[in-house]
Formats: C-alpha cells, structure tokens, sequence
C-alpha cells in the first residue's frame, strides 16, 4: 500500500468519534526514509483546517527552534498519537487513543524511524519499538507559554540536535 492510499484510510475514518467534528484528518507529513519521528498528541484547530501537523502557533515556535539548532523541519516526519482534531482541543480520551494508534504504529513500521521524539506527555502512549531511541522533551505549546519551560526546551532541542548527528540512518 502507498502512503497515499494509507493516508486515504485515515481521511475516511470513523474508528472512534474524533472525526464526526474534525474539517481533515491530520496522517503526518515528511520523508518516509525520515531519521527522525516527532510525535505530539492531536492536532489543533490550524492543523484541522490545513490538514497537515504543528502548524499553528506551536508548530511555528517548534520549527523556529529546530531551524535555530540546525534541524531541518523537512528531514523529520511529523504526526501525532490520533489524528483527528478533537473537542475544544482537550486531550484525546483512552478509546480514543487506542483506536487510533495502530495507524501510528503502521507509520513507525513503515519509516522505520531511529529516533522517536514524544512532545510532551501525552506522546508517551506511542508504541514502543525495539531498537528505537525514544527521546520525551517538553511539548512546544507548554514551551511557548512559560517561560521557566523555554529554556528547558531549548536545551532539550539542542541535545536533540546532538543526538541527531550522531546517529546514522
Ligand atoms: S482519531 Fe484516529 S481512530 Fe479516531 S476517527 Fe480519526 S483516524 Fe480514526
């Protein structure tokens, strides 16, 4: 199956609720031989209405930061634990989450990614995959919003940026 025609599954998906109120559903976006897999938790209202992930004000503040360490946005692929926007933007409910996640768990197997990045906790649910480097920072839209948390991401992007060099694909 191309990517295509997996991504079209999750466009017509009604596994769980999420998508009865969402305008797209969000698959991810990237290279598909990507080193690196970020992964956040749902996308956000921009992100449902463009159809594509951290886009908004966070996914700026995110790939500002990445830039400003020398990661290109574009070498990475990027999705999220469900991908359908929910309600008001609150945290995807357990059902939700495990019916969505063997869509993540496809893209993981499919990319075959050496790295994982969880953003924030509620990343923490993607499947865990023998001989991948889970690495867990702070989410980006927590970053953007306290200042005590700014520098710590940044540290943490700039580790990542280490880690990242380091590692062959
Ligand atoms: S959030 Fe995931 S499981 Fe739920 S409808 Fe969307 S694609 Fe399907």
């Amino acid at each position: 199956m191309s990517m295509e025609e997996f991504n079209m599954q999750i466009y017509s998906c009604s596994r769980c609720r999420l998508w009865q109120g969402a305008k797209h559903g969000v698959p991810g976006e990237g290279p598909l031989n990507a080193k690196v897999m970020l992964v956040g938790q749902n996308p956000g209202a921009d992100e449902d209405e463009l159809g594509r992930p951290f886009v908004g004000r966070a996914g700026r503040f995110l790939t500002k930061m990445l830039t400003e360490h020398g990661i290109k946005r574009e070498d990475l692929f990027i999705t999220n634990i469900v991908k359908h926007v929910s309600p008001q933007n609150r945290k995807p409910f357990t059902d939700e989450v495990a019916a969505c996640l063997p869509y993540l768990t496809a893209q993981i197997s499919f990319i075959k990614p050496k790295i994982i990045v969880l953003l924030g906790a509620s990343a923490k649910e993607a499947p865990r995959v023998e001989g991948i480097e889970y690495i867990q920072i702070i989410h980006p839209s927590a970053a953007m919003r306290f200042t005590n948390m700014r520098e710590k991401f940044r540290l943490q992007i700039a580790d990542l940026s280490k880690r990242i060099q380091q590692t062959s694909k």
